[in-house]
């Protein structure tokens, strides 16, 4: 999971508010939902807000994710700093997640959400046991980002820039690190936090 820095809100969605103040998610036009979709997909440097993973403005790719499910949370339901762009995927993230929630689950909005977890080369993610590993866990579980296909996508990423398959001196595992962290382009590699999180790992190693 990877912190996600919220620019203020579509003025489209300012104004809908203000000429509509009784008004919920279900009440917005479609056009609206997809602009709002569009800078939230843009906002996250085109990655899913829980897994990581690509996704795009499609309406096959992503959807518009309440992290207080709006059955629960009505009275946040166009709150643009409760709207996320999530994966479409049916067994992880906001599909999955659903209408739960728990006062526990890590939000992509907390600066530190990243040092929550730890992933391995294997592409397993796990609870980092220094950081509130039950919140973690309980996150992981609602979220089901353990599962084995995202664990086979994360370990196919990973392999693809030599993790797990060949030894990486320091240097260039400090060089790839260099990459993934400071991302030049608009859109982030796919699971580019798992990434740089198995990196700090095995370079931990390397020079422990
Ligand atoms: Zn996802």
């Amino acid at each position: 999971m990877r912190h996600i820095n919220k620019n203020p809100e579509p003025p489209e969605l300012h104004r809908f508010r203000r000429a509509n103040r009784r008004a919920t998610y279900e009440h917005l036009p479609d056009m609206l939902r997809i602009n709002i979709r569009s800078c939230l997909v843009q906002e996250q440097l085109y990655s899913c807000c829980y897994c990581g993973n690509h996704i795009n403005e499609s309406n096959d790719y992503s959807h518009l994710e309440h992290f207080k499910p709006r059955h629960h949370f009505p009275n946040l339901s166009l709150d643009y700093n409760n709207m996320l762009a999530s994966c479409n995927s049916m067994n992880s993230c906001g599909k999955k997640k659903d209408s739960s929630y728990d006062s526990q689950l890590i939000s992509p909005l907390d600066p530190l959400c990243s040092l929550h977890f730890l992933y391995t080369p294997e592409g397993e993610v796990k609870p980092n046991p220094n950081h509130n590993p039950d919140s973690a866990r309980i996150t992981i579980e609602m979220l089901n980002l353990d599962c084995d296909r995202l664990r086979g996508l994360r370990r196919r990423a990973m392999q693809g820039i030599g993790l797990g398959l060949c030894d990486l001196s320091a240097d260039e595992v400090e060089q790839l690190l260099h990459s993934f962290e400071k991302p030049s382009s608009a859109q982030l590699p796919a699971f580019s936090t798992a990434i740089v999180s198995a990196l700090k790992q095995v370079l931990h190693e390397l020079e422990g």
